[in-house]
């Protein structure tokens, strides 16, 4: 059953699209709308665009767009009919009875599941049964408070304890095998995934339970750590733990660590804005959630050589998010929860205020593998250092960098300065080529490549879209010269056939309401041909140029699709199309 125009107008009234925006992403103010850097694709510079005027959003960058239910469906991870109720509940309004939601109704019910679970692992922690892990937690230092806090718990060491618990609850077996806590054998048998191990409820933004860690008390595990499986509320690479309490720190960083007992260890000791990944390296996803939240994050993972790598890659993805990278540099601990037991909240902090640049931290490394004191072993080294140092754009930074370097390099800083200003020369003159060329082809610049290499039968196809939306009463015009076969792309042919039919049965076609036939991506490049169009006047010109295109291509075919010809008739168009092309030489 489709929610009514009425409602759905109701819904977006309720919830202006810049004031649901700026709770995700910072909106900065262009003209009479706004942009900001887009939360769904890594950029530095901000391409994605809010118009109040029409409520929508579009990214020149990845193409995402669509009115504010699109955006919380992309956002949040949800289907349409969710985002609808999310929204409603977001602005208080009742939805309408008969929206009957399926796959909402199966996402609460695991997050009441897990947080059944999570109480279960609790209440069995603070009893007697759970001393071996309240032993673990006060030897990992671990105050009443913190564990409450994080609502750690215990999971037995017995295979059906928590299974037999929430079957009493009213849950069914397939559910708890869905909530990824029971496993299913291949006898068929389902048994606690989680024994004999500390658990560490995961917890996302918005306060629900949506998977469990556990650290292991077997002496000898192979692995320490076991995570949920991904469930349908559970997206590891789109999570990040204890981002719960770092959201609302005052702080202006994240700092990023790898496992969560040095977040809570942080967090017992006052540094309420450190987060971890869930037992895998960091994705793209999780930095632009940071970039969301903070333009500054101190990576402080292990002082070891995996720990190393992993920083790595987290300075370039974050890089690539448009977040300042810096590094803690420990030494004397092999982690934050180490650290901290041994040197305390005011040595962390010194080592925070001492954590330097991700540049400091690449020049040092670039030395790995290199005898420094050889000739050779400097020259190369200077290799890389002047490429990364002409890519530093403030000068007082490249200074400061450029005597870092000096020293690593026994050189003087002015030898050093004067490479780097020769590179960033011939930088900025290969950056004017670009430009140049970005010039001779505006719109692909514009669209971010969208239409780069389009053909006039693409082009025509996303032009009488556009008019469409623009002015429907356009489509008699369009229907006196065309039929939904000349659309050659199958794609279009749809959508084209999918707003005709709204615009005859006088259905609104508000991008929110076509949301429910459409995927979010669709939506999104619905979206991509509005605004791109959006930039040109709608005169009935350009619409007759489109439609004469696609004229001219039916007529080439004599009115059949190629595939509907006789031979007879595909010999004779050869024959015409060798004719015109050795007539045009
Ligand atoms: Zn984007």
């Amino acid at each position: 059953m489709p929610l009514s125009e009425e409602f759905l107008d109701k819904l977006k009234d309720a919830n202006e699209i810049s004031s649901v925006m700026s709770t995700y992403v910072s909106l900065k103010r262009a003209g009479r709308d706004n942009v900001c850097l887009c939360p769904f694709h890594s950029e530095k510079t901000a391409s994605c665009h809010v118009y109040s005027d029409t409520q929508s959003f579009y990214c020149f960058g990845c193409g995402a767009g669509g009115d504010v239910i699109n955006f919380i469906r992309l956002i949040e991870h949800l289907d349409y009919l969710e985002s609808v109720k999310f929204l409603a509940q977001r602005a208080g309004i009742p939805m309408p009875d008969d929206s009957y939601d399926r796959s909402g109704e199966v996402k609460q019910r695991l997050l009441e599941i897990n947080r059944e679970a999570a109480r279960f692992y609790r209440d069995i922690l603070l009893s007697g049964a759970g001393r071996e892990g309240r032993d673990y937690l006060r030897n990992r230092g671990l105050t009443e408070n913190t564990i409450r806090k994080y609502g750690l718990g215990y999971a037995p060491d017995d295979w059906g304890k928590l299974k037999a618990h929430l079957l009493s609850k009213g849950f069914r077996e397939q559910e708890l095998v869905d909530a990824a806590l029971l496993v299913r054998s291949q006898k068929g048998n389902t048994y606690d995934k989680f024994r004999h191990r500390v658990m560490f409820p995961i917890i996302d933004r918005r306060g629900n339970i949506i998977a469990f860690g556990g650290r292991t008390l077997e002496p000898d595990a192979p692995a320490k750590y076991l995570n949920s499986d991904e469930t349908a509320v559970f997206h590891k690479r789109s999570s990040l733990f204890s981002l719960n309490f770092a959201k609302n720190t005052k702080e202006k960083f994240l700092i990023l660590c790898e496992g969560y007992m040095d977040v809570i260890s942080l967090n017992q000791a006052g540094f309420d804005n450190a987060v971890a990944t869930l037992g895998t390296a960091i994705t793209p996803e999780q930095a632009r959630l940071m970039r969301q939240y903070c333009e500054e994050v101190v990576i402080s993972y292990d002082s070891d050589g995996a720990g190393q790598k992993a920083t790595m890659k987290a300075i370039n993805l974050l890089s690539e998010a448009g977040i300042e990278a810096k590094v803690l540099q420990m030494t004397g601990a092999k982690d934050p929860d180490e650290y901290i037991q041994k040197y305390g909240a005011d040595g962390f902090r010194m080592l925070l205020q001492q954590s330097g640049g991700a540049i400091s931290f690449e020049l040092k490394k670039f030395t790995a593998g290199l005898d420094m004191e050889t000739p050779e072993g400097r020259a190369s080294y200077l290799k890389k250092a002047v490429a990364l140092l002409a890519e530093v754009d403030n000068r007082i930074d490249r200074m400061v960098y450029i005597s870092d370097t000096a020293r690593i390099c026994s050189m003087t800083p002015g030898e050093i300065e004067k490479a780097v200003e020769e590179r960033r020369r011939y930088k900025s003159y290969s950056m004017k080529q670009q430009e140049r060329r970005e010039l001779i082809n505006p719109v692909r610049k514009r669209s971010g490549g969208e239409n780069l290499g389009r053909s006039p039968e693409d082009k025509a196809q996303r032009g009488i879209i556009a008019f469409l939306f623009h002015s429907p009463d356009m489509l008699k015009k369009i229907e006196e010269r065309l039929t939904d076969e000349d659309f050659p792309d199958e794609n279009y042919r749809n959508m084209y056939n999918a707003v005709a039919a709204r615009i005859k049965n006088g259905i609104s076609l508000d991008i929110s309401s076509i949301g429910d036939e459409f995927s979010a991506e669709q939506v999104g490049r619905i979206m991509g041909i509005i605004s791109e169009h959006n930039l040109l006047p709608y005169q009935k010109e350009r619409l007759n140029e489109y439609i004469t295109v696609l004229e001219k291509r039916r007529d080439k075919y004599g009115g059949k699709k190629p595939e509907e010809m006789s031979e007879s008739d595909l010999l004779e168009r050869m024959e015409k199309l060798r004719r015109e092309k050795s007539g045009r030489k």
